[in-house]
């Protein structure tokens, strides 16, 4: 990572900027509405404007623009906040655009005195109709004649609860054959009598989010207001309103938002998956959630590294989720406990094994001259994976079949002497021989074997569930599918191991642990993990599956 990082263009605005003057340190924000949870796109929009307050001695607020109160939650305000910590950042002030209703409220009223603004009477459908065409010009209805002191006696009366949601709005009186329609006397407040999850019955009329979203940056002195490709429209108003109301002139820049493959990245579709049950929760590990990621295992600083790499772009594209992923394994690669967990168990009894239990040492992770070790208990059963073992093997199948030698990790070497099977001829339990200078660490056996594999001591394993998760859409650009996104649904994604077998340190790690069960992939406990009964995620194989699947169709 020594090399150096060409600037991304916010980067370069930003450095003109205060190179310039024209700034002599900047303010951004990050403006999530909190009607859902955070998903690895906003991680993306978070990691640039709090990346760059950091690497410019600025600041970012975090502000919640919930002028939107029918679908507004505390839970979602909360959840956001613990999401963006959990990232590694901090924001300067924690703001709501509700705080500033009184004041939004006034910026309206002046806009009425400067008679640029207007209250209308028409239904939204005569407002659209009479809206036009990209092509054709608007008409101006005759409500936009009304003088300023009945526009402002009106609105005042709209505050009051004097009039039906959707019996009148306020617009702003800009142009109505401007290209581009959303200055064609656009909507700024409208009624609706609904409980707002912060400012409960105060307000009966709430402002729209195109008059509420660059007020509320000027109101907060933001210097780049950045936001995502599809506001570059919204562009025009932004500007006209802090030109019209005289205010703190911020400026909007837009940038390509993150979409990547296999997953879908709206709110909106998001909710649809958590309330028809597809997923257990906006946290299920299959999530393109924050929390999802997290309750999966993902390491946050494994997401900031991932958001560095995208880079910032000015045109949209997919990135292939497999990027990520390999953000994670290199992360986890470092930090992972390395661990043994047999999934479909195979009984191996060691004959000439007549010692007492005995604790081997192993090391915590080859990676991390710090790791440390673990003990790993060694008795006469044992079980290894099912399917390390062959009674028939092909020619160079190095793991155990009759009359063949492999190591177990981290202990001796075993051969494999004879195969017991039960009256339908199911194998049942392979009988080995060990050998005793063998021991890793200090062998002195002189024998070389191909295979190494993983075991656990019957006696000392603890029992887990182990949850694997496949990708949750089957086709990679899932919002360009034809159809529902739903019918894209990979009914595979969920592969419960209900009994698996954990080597006992597990009992003792801790939530936040990270572990690499060997040969098996990256695991995590989960929330639902109890004494009695652990249970696991995994964050990600060890090499990419995926790719190699869709090769061979
Ligand atoms: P969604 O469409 O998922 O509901 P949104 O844009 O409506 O997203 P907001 O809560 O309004 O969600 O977004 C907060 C900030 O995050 C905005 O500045 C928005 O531009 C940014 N953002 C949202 N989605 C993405 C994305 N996929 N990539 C980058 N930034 C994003
Ligand atoms: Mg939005």
């Amino acid at each position: 990572m020594s090399e150096e990082k060409s600037l991304n263009f916010i980067e370069e605005i930003v450095e003109e900027h205060l190179k310039s003057g024209k700034y002599t340190s900047i303010t951004t924000r990050f403006p999530p509405e909190p009607n859902g949870y955070l998903h690895i796109g906003h991680a993306k929009s978070i990691c640039l404007n709090f990346g760059l307050a950091k690497k410019y001695g600025g600041k970012t607020n975090l502000r919640f623009d919930d002028t939107n109160p029918t679908t507004e939650e505390t839970e979602y305000v909360e959840s956001i906040k613990e999401d963006v910590r959990w990232l590694g950042f901090e924001w300067a002030q924690e703001l709501y655009a509700s705080n500033y209703f009184e004041q939004l409220y006034g910026f309206a009223m002046k806009l009425i005195e400067k008679g640029l603004a207007y209250v209308d009477d028409s239904s939204s459908e005569e407002i659209a109709q009479q809206k036009g065409t990209p092509t054709t010009p608007g008409v101006r209805n005759a409500f936009a004649e009304r003088t300023p002191e009945d526009n402002a006696k009106i609105f005042r009366e709209m505050r009051e609860g004097k009039y039906e949601d959707g019996s009148k709005v306020v617009r702003a009186k800009i142009d109505m054959s401007s290209p581009n329609m959303l200055l064609r006397d656009p909507i700024i407040y409208r009624i609706k009598h609904a409980h707002h999850h912060r400012t409960g019955d105060d307000w009966c009329i709430y402002p729209m989010y195109d008059f509420a979203h660059g007020q509320s940056d000027s109101i907060e002195n933001i210097t780049h207001s950045i936001c995502t490709l599809e506001f570059v429209p919204h562009r025009d108003l932004y500007d006209w309103c802090i030109e019209n109301l005289e205010i703190f002139p911020s400026h909007q820049y837009e940038f390509a938002r993150l979409n990547m493959t296999y997953t879908v990245m709206s709110k909106r579709k998001l909710l649809q998956l958590v309330n028809e049950k597809h997923v257990n929760g906006w946290d299920d590990p299959r999530m393109s959630t924050i929390s999802g990621m997290r309750r999966r295992g993902y390491p946050a600083e494994a997401i900031r590294e991932f958001c560095d790499r995208i880079g910032i772009a000015k045109r949209e594209n997919l990135i292939d989720v497999g990027l990520l992923e390999f953000c994670v394994r290199e992360q986890l690669n470092k930090i992972a406990l390395r661990r043994m967990v047999v999934f479909d168990p195979l009984k191996v009894v060691i004959t000439n094994y007549t010692g007492e239990e005995e604790l081997l040492t192993s090391e915590n992770n080859p990676e991390d001259p710090n790791g440390g070790h673990r003990e790993v208990p060694f008795s006469k059963e044992l079980y290894i994976e099912r399917e390390d073992f062959m009674e028939v093997a092909p020619k160079k199948y190095f793991r155990l079949s009759p009359g063949q030698m492999v190591r177990l990790k981290s202990a001796y070497i075993i051969k494999c002497e004879e195969v017991v099977k039960d009256a339908e001829g199911n194998i049942t339990e392979v009988r080995c021989t060990y050998i005793p200078e063998s021991k890793s660490g200090s062998d002195t056996s002189g024998i070389n074997v191909k295979g190494t594999l993983h075991w656990v001591s019957i006696s000392h394993a603890a029992t887990a569930e182990v949850r694997l998760y496949d990708r949750l859409f089957k086709v990679e650009d899932v919002a360009n599918a034809e159809g529902d996104f739903k019918e894209h649904i990979n009914d595979d994604s969920l592969h419960v191991v209900g009994h698996a077998y954990a080597e006992p340190a597990l009992l003792n790690d801790k939530v936040d642990d990270r572990y690499q069960f060997i040969r098996k992939g990256y695991f995590i406990l989960d929330k639902e993990s109890t004494s009695d009964k652990l249970v696991f995620n995994r964050t990600v194989t060890l090499k990419d599956g995926w790719a190699k699947e869709v090769k061979k169709g």
